[in-house]
């Protein structure tokens, strides 16, 4: 009698969680998207139209992601955390808050998704890349009587004061590579002191690495500071945004796909995580108006996506700047030397 009312509203729980019919077989995945919500969207109706299995997605910056699992790693809640920047997806992977996995897809992967699958030992692939840079407002440049911008360097004009964006390092996975990356290409002390000076002309550290772009290209600031195809979304639709790769050199992310330790739903995640190995499945970033470089070889390079072998690349190393031990410090570092600033 016991067990049949357990099991009658376990049912009626069920039911009222997915709609009025019975639970579905197939049941449920719950997804961390950490890339613009677009691209989440068509995912999860993608893989649940495919499969039956229902997904409820949250979309999150990276460095949000990470702090969630983190929280819940007592009682984890997530299933799948999809897209991001890398360093996060490492950084949990050496804290144990995510899985190991090998999917039979890996033999149609670029060697840069498995060196981050190696990094990771096991517990994070490589599902797309971009490069950094920033985006500036035609208009605006030209109306302050300043030559077009192409280097790093010449974001700190002080006839940019309060006309630059970026994201926040702690939240934006972004910011973090545009911090890692002037580590890289500076040295910490000259990075810092670089981003000592960009401070001045910072109007604000967005939360989500892309807002900048978006403010860039309706001329709420002169510059962006973000991923370079995150610019191209808007100068592709006319906006007047132009993307431009640094000249001194740039870092750029391999966005990646980890499995969450703990996940309820298992075999869904690794399900998933399958099928976001597929070309089929990583050709639906660009409808999606997001152009990075997918991770399976035969997926399609979106004809948008800005060529990163025309670029000065920096020789980012992963591992160190997706560490815990350097990603915690380089962050209590900028809140401090940085952001704590006055102006
Ligand atoms: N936008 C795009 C298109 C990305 O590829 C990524 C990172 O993978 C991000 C944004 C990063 O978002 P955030 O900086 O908010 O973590």
């Amino acid at each position: 009698m016991q067990l049949k009312f357990w099991l009658g509203a376990s049912v009626l729980a069920t039911a009222a969680m997915f709609g009025s019919a019975p639970a579905s077989a197939q049941g449920s995945l719950v997804m961390y998207c950490g890339v613009q919500e677009e691209w989440c969207r068509a995912m999860s109706t993608a893989f649940e139209k495919e499969t039956g299995i229902k997904v409820a997605m949250t979309r999150k910056s990276a460095g949000e992601v990470y702090a969630q699992v983190k929280a819940e790693a007592s009682n984890p809640r997530g299933d799948i955390w999809w897209g991001g920047t890398g360093d996060p997806h490492l950084q949990a992977a050496e804290e144990g808050l995510t899985e190991e996995y090998e999917s039979a897809m890996n033999k149609d992967l670029q060697d840069w998704s498995l060196s981050q699958w190696k990094a990771a030992k096991k517990r994070a692939i490589g599902i797309y890349a971009g490069a950094l840079g920033f985006g500036f407002n035609t208009q605006l440049i030209k109306e302050k009587g300043l030559a077009d911008p192409k280097c790093w360097a010449d974001l700190l004009n002080p006839k940019l004061k309060d006309d630059v964006q970026v994201a926040d390092p702690n939240s934006s996975g972004t910011a973090y590579t545009l911090l890692a990356t002037v580590v890289q290409l500076m040295g910490e002390d000259k990075g810092f002191d670089y981003l000592r000076a960009l401070h001045k002309n910072v109007s604000q550290y967005t939360k989500s690495g892309a807002a900048p772009a978006k403010a860039a290209s309706l001329g709420e600031t002169a510059v962006g500071i973000v991923f370079i195809h995150d610019a191209v979304v808007f100068a592709v639709q006319g906006d007047p945004i132009k993307p431009v790769a640094p000249c001194e050199g740039t870092g750029y992310e391999i966005g990646s796909m980890s499995i969450i330790k703990g996940a309820r739903n298992l075999e869904n995640a690794k399900k998933f995580y399958d099928w976001a190995l597929t070309p089929a499945a990583q050709a639906l970033g660009a409808p999606a108006k997001s152009y990075q470089v997918p991770s399976n070889k035969n997926a399609p390079v979106p004809p948008q996506a800005p060529k990163m072998s025309d670029m000065k690349l920096i020789n980012y190393d992963f591992v160190k700047y997706g560490s815990s031990a350097e990603r915690t410090r380089l962050l209590t570092k900028w809140d401090k030397e940085i952001k704590a600033q006055p102006k």
